[in-house]
């Protein structure tokens, strides 16, 4: 078996190979190829730790394994270590033996960055110019990062409860060389494009804080009870996520669907837009939304291409198991 450690990640993998990963793993989803197993979620009653397992197995890019990990919240003042903490194992499909075993923390940002990403690339006007983010934290950096490759954007707005924490969205601004503005909620209008990436529990932005035509990837919405948005801003737009299952029950749809203001029926599979069974966006005027709830399939998709990644470059630790 190969192992790739996670310190290796960051040299190895790149944007563009998590790009086409994601993008890829979506559209076998849509096309019934891949399926995510059930995910397991428990509160171990040690160190206050949360820790499960998210599986699947891809039957076109031959992909089975789990993402095993989870939220340690005192790792950080306890030990110097992140809180979040997660390995990705890959098995052979042909023969149930363990193919590698991968470091899940980058890869874990990389892939939600991706998901975003691959839904601007195919849902968001092609002349968007403003890109407006909700939240400043870790996971946004890289949202914003990734989401700039896909349009010719001009200039990035930006709100977040601890104002303090809008100087890492202006520092990848000005590595992109493009000018930053923080903005009150009511100035996100301006934006064609918004990704939301909080840890909230109830709604920041309300549905009338977004223009015709935007098209707004809802990304820290991952577990029930979070929630970024007015649950009439689904009603306004068109609905679209990586899994169904899981927008309806832990994602930004839960609550529209809860209140009955829309119905499963509404939600759309981002990949069946990337394989041309779905037509996406269809108008100018139209608001498109994206509830990005990550999938394990995400996992997987990355880490097998960065074993790939690892073992051409020679950097995988091989190991006789
Ligand atoms: P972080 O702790 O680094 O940042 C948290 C962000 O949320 C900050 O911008 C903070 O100001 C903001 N925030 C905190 N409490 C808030 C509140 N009550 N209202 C509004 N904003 C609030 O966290 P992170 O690593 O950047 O993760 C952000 C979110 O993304 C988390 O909810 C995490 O679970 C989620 N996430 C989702 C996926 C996915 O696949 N969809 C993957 C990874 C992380």
């Amino acid at each position: 078996m190969y192992i790739v450690p996670e310190r290796e990640i960051a040299d190895l993998m790149t944007r563009k190979a998590a790009f086409d990963a994601v993008e890829q793993v979506f559209a076998a989803m849509a096309a019934g190829d891949a399926y995510n197993f059930p995910v397991v979620r428990e509160a171990i009653g040690h160190e206050d730790a949360l820790y499960g397992f998210k599986g699947g197995f891809d039957r076109a890019g031959l992909t089975l394994g789990l993402k095993a990990g989870g939220y340690w919240p005192n790792n950080l003042e306890k030990r110097g270590l992140i809180n979040h903490q997660s390995t990705v194992f890959l098995f052979d499909p042909d023969t149930g033996k363990v193919r590698a075993m991968v470091g899940g923390n980058l890869l874990t940002a990389l892939r939600t960055a991706a998901a975003s990403s691959v839904s601007i690339k195919h849902l968001a006007r092609e002349d968007a110019k403003v890109i407006g983010m909700i939240g400043a934290g870790h996971q946004a950096k890289f949202q914003l990062r990734a989401a700039l490759e896909q349009r010719e954007f001009e200039k990035v707005i930006g709100w977040n409860l601890h104002p303090e924490m809008l100087e890492n969205l202006e520092e990848v601004a000005t590595e992109a060389g493009l000018p930053f503005e923080a903005v009150e909620l009511d100035g996100l209008k301006e934006a064609d494009v918004i990704i939301s990436i909080t840890s909230s529990f109830d709604a920041i932005l309300k549905a009338d804080q977004v223009s015709p035509g935007t098209h707004i990837a809802c990304m820290g919405t991952d577990t029930k009870g979070k929630q970024e948005v007015d649950p009439q801003l689904l009603v306004r737009a068109d609905v679209f996520t990586d899994e169904v299952a899981q927008s309806i029950s832990i994602g930004e749809a839960q609550h529209a669907v809860a209140q009955g203001l829309i119905a499963e029926a509404d939600v759309a599979q981002l990949g069946a837009v990337i394989n041309g069974a779905h037509p996406g966006r269809t108008s100018a005027a139209q608001i498109t939304l994206f509830d990005g709830t990550g999938v394990g399939l995400q996992d997987l998709a990355v880490a097998s291409s960065v074993v790939e990644l690892a073992v051409k470059q020679g950097i995988a630790i091989e190991v006789d198991f």
